[in-house]
């Protein structure tokens, strides 16, 4: 193949295209979503350049320190308000998990929590009324020590330097989630339902159709389209059936207590989730640090065509430091000066590495989960 290739007056010099060392072996959300927004050949192959700039730097940056926002490839960057201690790993080098760095609290924050419930399931005994207490209340271990895994693991692979392959991790996540979602609920049902009356076939259909949601989540999830915009709505409606599906069950499988197992199960876990997402969706508290001017996110639509990104407007979104406002291409003094000042506590340096939005998210699932077995346990007591 020629080393430069015209389009339209374009010109793309494919021996810059770093793409070509990222994975290419397994098909990927992101990949696909390009597929879809710019089924052009010509536009996928600017939206690839874009998407992979800068991994060679970032493969030999990482071998003398970790990498700070603005040197990573754009599907890196999730969070613009955590700026230092970022992995950029082969797979079999295992160097990173000796090192602190910004995941390591997500890290072992939910591999510590998965001890936990492995340890509950396996000393757990049948020491409640029915086979369905006993049976969902232990697939609600296993699901929570599985979620919790898989939550791990993903933040493990976040670090993956294979683009394609990280994106795939990515869906592990997604996948503990819904399984934990799907046997809360459905340990709740099992709870609730009255011993004495005709309520068990009712059971079964609540159950029968929360595993479905279940079923229907795992597959998109790992549905190599799953990214991408068209499955948008899809995710929406899977997720809101789940939450459908817990919140009628409550009431028709036991109408006479909805409302002291709806309090139950606010107060002690709804409550943790909820604080979660206010935490997680606002990037607190590491939106209001103040040792770095945090900078603009370029639109999914911009990553995949605007190639000015990483030619004309490279010193904005792929500055030398983090810690400078001027746009300096070269390793000037003014690029490379950190304000001392912002060294204080009082600046939420410490974000990167302790205490940001995703570790207190993580912390309050771990709450909301044990607030769940604390409100089930509760009503099975209620019920005797
Ligand atoms: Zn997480």
């Amino acid at each position: 193949m020629d080393e430069t290739t015209l389009f339209d007056g374009l010109e793309l010099d494919l021996s810059k295209l770093d793409f070509v060392d990222i994975d290419e072996s397994c098909i990927s959300p992101i990949s696909d979503t390009i597929d879809l927004l710019y089924p052009d050949e010509k536009l996928k192959t600017i939206a690839i350049e874009i998407n992979t700039h800068n991994h060679l730097h970032c493969l030999e940056t990482i071998k003398k320190r970790a990498l700070h926002y603005y040197e990573l490839p754009f599907p890196y960057r999730e969070n613009k308000y955590v700026i230092n201690g970022y992995r950029y790993y082969d797979f079999y080098d295992c160097s990173h998990l000796y090192h602190w760095h910004n995941e390591t609290v997500n890290i072992w924050t939910h591999l510590l929590a998965s001890f936990y419930f492995l340890y509950k399931l396996i000393t757990f005994k049948n020491i409640y009324k029915t086979t369905a207490q006993n049976a969902s209340i232990s697939a609600f271990f296993l699901m929570s020590f599985s979620c919790f895994m898989l939550s791990s693991l993903w933040h493990t692979f976040s670090g993956w330097n294979k683009v394609k392959r990280r994106a795939k991790a990515c869906c592990l996540d997604y996948s503990g989630i819904s399984m934990l979602i799907v046997s809360s609920i459905i340990a709740v049902q099992c709870s609730i339902v009255p011993l004495e009356n005709e309520s068990f076939l009712q059971l079964y259909v609540w159950v029968v159709m929360s595993l479905s949601l279940l079923a229907m989540s795992l597959i998109l999830n790992w549905h190599p389209k799953f990214d991408s915009p068209e499955s948008r709505n899809k995710r929406i409606l899977v997720f809101v059936s789940m939450a459908v599906v817990g919140n009628i069950s409550i009431i028709t499988l036991n109408p006479a207590k909805k409302g002291f197992h709806f309090f139950e199960l606010f107060k002690n876990s709804f409550v943790w989730y909820l604080l979660g997402v206010v935490f997680y969706g606002g990037f607190l508290p590491e939106r209001f640090r103040s040792d770095c001017p945090i900078g603009r996110i370029p639109t999914m639509v911009e990553r995949n065509k605007e190639l000015k990104l990483i030619k004309e407007e490279r010193s904005i979104y792929f500055k030398l430091s983090p810690y400078s406002s001027s746009s300096s291409t070269s390793f000037s003094s003014s690029a490379l000066n950190i304000d001392n000042s912002s060294s204080s506590w009082k600046s939420l340096w410490w974000t990167d590495y302790y205490l940001q939005s995703h570790n207190i998210w993580h912390l309050m699932v771990i709450m909301g989960c044990f607030g769940h077995l604390k409100a089930v346990e509760t009503i099975l007591d209620n019920m005797k």
